[in-house]
């Protein structure tokens, strides 16, 4: 009988439910996607009940696809979209209010505020992040405030409060599980990355009451089983890590000095840091990258905003490619970039420049300047603005020797072989495109022993193609001094 882990990978825009084999390779996906609403401008929420019923759906589709071909599943790992905050009741399992997304911005205002009355610093020495709505604190402290159901469930002790897997663990295990993972916990903005607990002084500053939070746990370890009413057999759930986390893992990212990048709308870049708790003076935040055996290993972590959604702007907006795809083609058939640069700061720039007030522009145009050099500048734009987070990773003191990437951008082999050109390293593309699923699946498998360490997890992560650089190091100086100059202009 053949042997296999399920990993339910609940993101932004879909739920995915993904059966592996021992040796991590994908063998049936299934997938639905998820409704996005937007009830005010800067708001972004998701229905709770729509993101329950299609992991059901997803889950019993692929359990169903192992007994067709008479597999056994071993165990369940989950990942998910992270910081996105939900509150139910205990009682009926309902939730209060929609989920509100990570991409929510209405507690802006809120956080300002806490920031003017110097709780910044704070909060950052705990937490390794910034104030901003981004993590679920003020996202908490608004459903609280502002749903006046949540007082009264409150008084009750009938209240709780879950990111994405937590709702999930709830649900599958009937009500009897109510528990998170220290990554997804290190997201909160509640919780002490030192101390390894949720912060008191960081409650109060919030408003927010310990009753309601769960119980936070190792990434690799025992999450309940699903309900027999939801799986009709129950299988254990060993595995529980945030997305990006997840990412890292499954792109064997382990161990100290081991670093990824995930390419897909925006990019997240995750440096692994090993035992030490390394503080930004580039804005990168602090994070937990996963735990296990009460161990934990931290990362710091940086993202862009747009990356392939700027190649969605050339395609949906300019309407001057068809295909992301055909980015690769004609970036190719250009000769240089021919001087233009293009800065797709769409919502400003995240790290290391933090300013979400600046938008975007495009340097160097002539009477000779086409289409083809907007794409290509476009294209280059996502290297050049991984040499600037990379390069804040390595003031802050990492020694980054190479590059671990994935995600729906790294199709394009003329980006992967720009991108080792610019940041003058090595770029290893993942051979499996799913690492997210991969990464939960891999933490589940330890969690019950198929893998006795971490390089034995290490090994499952397999590499498709090395791109190495080749370019002149004047040329990608000049290069960089003109994306440089763009970024001034850009600042200005
Ligand atoms: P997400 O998980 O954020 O939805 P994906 O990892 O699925 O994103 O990647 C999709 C993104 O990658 C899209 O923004 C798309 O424009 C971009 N993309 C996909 N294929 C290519 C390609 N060959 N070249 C450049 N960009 C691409």
């Amino acid at each position: 009988m053949k042997k296999f882990i399920v990993s339910i990978d609940q993101g932004t825009t879909s739920t995915r439910s993904i059966l592996f084999d021992l040796d991590g390779k994908p063998i049936f996906v299934s997938q639905k996607p998820l409704k996005q609403y937007y009830p005010k401008n800067g708001w972004v929420e998701h229905d709770p009940n729509e993101i329950w019923i299609s992991t059901k759906k997803v889950l019993n589709e692929v359990i169903n696809k192992s007994n067709k071909i008479k597999g056994k599943i071993l165990t369940i790992g989950i990942t998910n979209q992270r910081e996105t905050t939900l509150l139910w009741d205990k009682n009926t399992g309902k939730c209060i209010y929609n989920a509100i997304v990570w991409q929510d911005r209405r507690t802006f205002k809120y956080c300002q505020n806490l920031k003017n009355k110097g709780y910044e610093k704070i909060i950052n020495s705990k937490t390794g992040l910034v104030l901003d709505p981004y993590f679920s604190g003020s996202k908490i402290n608004w459903v609280l405030k502002n749903i006046p159901i949540a007082k009264v469930l409150l008084k009750k002790n009938r209240l709780l409060f879950g990111t994405i897997d937590t709702y999930l663990i709830w649900k599958l295990t009937k009500g009897k599980v109510h528990a998170t993972d220290a990554t997804n916990a290190s997201r909160t903005i509640l919780f002490n990355i030192k101390r390894n607990c949720w912060d008191n002084q960081i409650l109060k500053i919030f408003s927010i009451p310990k009753k309601i939070l769960p119980n936070v746990k190792n990434s690799s370890d025992n999450f309940g089983i699903t309900d027999k009413s939801i799986t009709k057999h129950p299988y254990p759930i060993n595995g529980v890590i945030g997305d990006q986390q997840a990412a890292a893992v499954g792109q064997g990212c382990l161990f100290k000095g081991s670093t990824k990048i995930t390419y897909g709308t925006g990019a997240f870049i995750i440096a692994n840091t090993g035992n030490a708790i390394v503080r930004s003076k580039n804005k990168l935040l602090t994070t937990i990258c996963f735990k296990i055996n009460n161990k934990t290993n931290y990362a710091l972590e940086g993202s862009i905003f747009n990356a392939g959604a700027s190649i969605q702007w050339l395609r949906d907006n300019l309407k001057i490619i068809k295909k992301a795809k055909n980015s690769e083609t004609i970036s190719k058939n250009q000769k240089s970039n021919n001087d233009i640069y293009l800065v797709p700061a769409f919502t400003g720039l995240g790290a290391p420049y933090w300013r979400p007030d600046v938008r975007g522009i495009i340097t160097g145009l002539t009477r000779n300047t086409n289409r083809n050099d907007i794409i290509r500048a476009t294209l280059e734009s996502v290297a050049y603005q991984t040499f600037d987070l990379l390069n804040s990773m390595r003031k802050d003191g990492q020694r980054i020797k190479n590059v671990k990437i994935d995600g729906g951008m790294v199709n394009n082999n003329w980006l992967c072989e720009f991108l080792s050109d610019i940041l003058d390293i090595i770029v290893f593309r993942s051979k499996v495109h799913e690492t997210t699923a991969l990464g939960s699946a891999l933490m589940a498998g330890y969690g019950i022993g198929i893998y006795k360490s971490l390089s034995d997890i290490s090994k499952k992560c397999r590499i498709d193609k090395t791109f190495r650089p080749k370019m002149r190091h004047k040329h990608r100086l000049k290069l960089l001094n003109g994306w440089h100059q763009a970024i001034k202009k850009t600042l200005r």
